[in-house]
């Protein structure tokens, strides 16, 4: 993990913190558990390492094993409406 990082948003210092974060390519879409991040402690934005990135892209697109997916979720889809003001 990279040490003293600087968030280039807000130069807010960074924190190791882990996320669940979702990865998708064309259509697929997986949550990927555990994933070490960098967040910054004042804008809250999230720094993703290049290897972390490499990690998370081969973790999407492999071949489920045996007994996987671990978990299956459904999520709701609704379209944006802007918001009418009266
Ligand atoms: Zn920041």
């Amino acid at each position: 993990m990279i040490k003293g990082y600087k968030c280039y948003h807000c130069g807010g210092d960074t924190e190791p913190d882990v996320v669940d974060h979702e990865a998708r390519w064309g259509e697929q879409r997986v949550l990927v558990r555990g994933v070490p991040v960098l967040r910054c402690v004042r804008c809250h934005e999230l720094f993703f390492e290049p290897a972390v990135l490499d990690v998370i892209k081969k973790i999407a697109r492999e071949e489920p094993k045996p007994g996987e997916p671990e978990i299956v979720i459904r999520m709701p889809v609704r379209s944006y409406e802007p918001v009418v003001n009266p």
